[in-house]
């Protein structure tokens, strides 16, 4: 058989059987020889294109575990983006600019804002916005756990003095009782109709997304919450591209479900399995079912769910422990049904209250349907009890950790300090133990939470836990890892995470020809500089998706 392209070069394959090369074919998309110059001349025929890289290293793509591509992608282009230092007047200039330039928008959509004094003692207002447009204005706090809307949007709903209560949210209201334009948490759904973009707008934010990470190496990427606008539009999107042959990187979604009133969880997960077989392809699949068992931290209350109660004062004398979303009889049944549908289960657990429980209702599912091969995710990890990770590898849980995190600027780690105490914040987001544990462990960012978030950043993260030359900004030191462990969590372990080891995720004959070429060895260089390797090809599939001009 003659080869397609023979590439030379230092290749590090990630293939435990076969671990380095200096020499690999392609042929119809797939590799078909890894090894050394002698044994790769016979694919050389008269077609074959050879490629010599001198310096660098060459790697399988990589993968990102959690990377929110649907919001993520639109925000980019949809969105006015406003500074989170900014005052309450140069939101309204951003805005009156962002209006005037966008008048194909139906909506105003924006995000970035802190809540200031400025805004109001209760938040900023419908008020605030008046004068700038009949459109509605819907825009989101920097973390999105609130809405700031205009009148024309609370009009536009129908929302108003008689708009009754959320169980899990705010809707707040002056004297008389009326909406004053900010919504927080679960009523933030009461605005949902306003932010969902359309198909086409999805494809345009997928497009703009892949076209920046392909230049970075990213083949692979898991979208966790697939229906973030709560509709199908995203899915739909990602099908579509796919069809069209423009979907240039493996892309697998999760399907999130909740357990809130309105809600009914096992249809939601049913729903997904339909939506699954509709747009299924080469390049994308829906494959994965996503909780939310806890929320987030540091917060006034604090939501994520701790096994000892946080520390600032108030929680220490309402002995809170955070917030949960699910009961565990739930749980269980998500896990079971999901796993009858042949999904797995990403779960968001950042306090080591909700990975217990997490692994808890793991293990009851197990015992009802007997063993398999799931391989559920467990994301985030922030706080852990160390009695829970040999639970991970004795369940086969995959510890889809955020290296993005892993560096505090000391503002915000005295914040930590406050609601965990000294040793809790000190102990932070583990990586070592995990594989020490023999736990398969893999490399998310969280974008856009993280944004940017390129996969050279994250390996050096991992590897380094601290901002090039500020030892300031180092924790839990002992839970550095090695560079090869942090290739080995993006890219081998992010296709077994995902169910799809047997095609992606190393260079081995017989598997698809992703791959990246970097201008640097990382694994040689300075760790300070890993991110700074420059990225000279991103091949999938067998075809260059992202070729540096040279
Ligand atoms: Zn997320």
């Amino acid at each position: 058989m003659k080869a397609n392209k023979v590439i030379y070069g230092n290749i590090y394959t990630v293939d435990k059987k076969n671990p380095v090369a200096s020499a690999l074919a392609i042929s119809d998309g797939k590799f078909v020889y890894v090894g050394d110059e002698e044994g790769v001349k016979e694919y050389i025929g008269k077609d074959t294109e050879e490629i010599r890289y001198d310096k660098g290293i060459i790697l399988p793509g990589f993968g990102e575990g959690h990377g929110h591509i649907a919001p993520g992608g639109t925000e980019a282009l949809f969105f006015v983006h406003l500074n989170p230092m900014g005052t309450l007047q140069e939101h309204l200039e951003a805005l009156k600019k962002f209006i005037e330039e966008r008048p194909e928008l139906d909506v105003i959509q924006g995000s970035g804002f802190i809540p200031t004094p400025d805004m109001g003692p209760n938040g900023p207002t419908a008020d605030l916005l008046n004068g700038l447009t009949d459109k509605p204005i819907v825009l989101a706090d920097i973390g999105h756990h609130s809405y700031w809307v205009n009148h024309a949007a609370m009009e536009r709903l129908g929302i108003d003095r008689n708009t009754p209560d959320i169980s899990d949210g705010i809707i707040t209201r002056d004297d008389e009782g009326n909406p004053t334009g900010y919504f927080r948490e679960g009523a933030m759904d009461l605005l949902k109709e306003l932010t969902v973009f359309s198909v086409e707008q999805y494809k345009e934010g997928f497009l703009h997304y892949q076209e920046e990470y392909l230049a970075h190496g990213e083949t692979l990427i898991l979208d966790p919450i697939i229906n973030w606008d709560t509709t199908d539009n995203a899915a739909l999107a990602c099908h579509e591209l796919d069809m069209e042959g423009k979907l240039k990187m493996h892309v697998y979604a999760a399907y999130q479900v909740f357990q809130a009133a309105g809600h009914d969880t096992m249809a939601e997960i049913e729903h997904a399995a339909s939506l699954r077989e509709k747009t299924r392809g080469r390049m994308f699949e829906l494959n994965n079912i996503k909780i939310q068992i806890d929320g987030t931290m540091p917060g006034t209350p604090s939501t994520a769910y701790m096994k000892q109660p946080y520390t600032d004062p108030w929680s220490v004398e309402h002995k809170h422990h955070g917030q949960l979303r699910f009961d565990m009889e739930t749980l269980i049944k998500i896990y079971k049904k999901s796993h009858e549908l042949g999904f797995t289960v990403h779960a968001h657990a950042i306090g080591d209250g909700a990975l217990c429980m997490a692994l808890d209702a793991i293990e009851k599912a197990l015992e009802q349907t007997g063993p398999h091969d799931y391989r559920d995710a467990i994301t985030h990890l922030q706080v852990v009890d160390r009695a829970d990770i040999p639970r991970m590898a004795k369940l086969n849980v995959i510890a889809s950790t955020d290296p993005h995190w892993f560096d505090f600027e000391p503002e915000y780690f005295e914040m930590m300090v406050a609601v965990l105490g000294e040793e809790r914040a000190e102990n932070q987001l583990p990586m070592k133990a995990f594989f020490d544990a023999g736990v398969t462990v893999t490399s998310a960012s969280d974008y856009p939470v993280t944004n940017p978030a390129y996969p050279l950043t994250g390996i050096q993260k991992g590897v380094i836990r601290q901002l090039p030359g500020r030892p300031d900004t180092l924790h839990n030191a002992g839970e550095r890892v090695t560079i090869e462990q942090m290739i080995e969590a993006t890219t081998i372990n992010e296709a077994y995470q995902l169910l799809c080891d047997d095609r992606l995720g190393s260079i081995t004959v017989g598997k698809e020809a992703d791959l990246v070429v970097l201008g640097d060895d990382i694994t040689k260089c300075d760790p300070e500089h890993i991110q700074d390797s420059p990225v000279l090809g991103t091949m999938v599939g067998g075809e260059w998706a992202y070729r540096k001009e040279m």
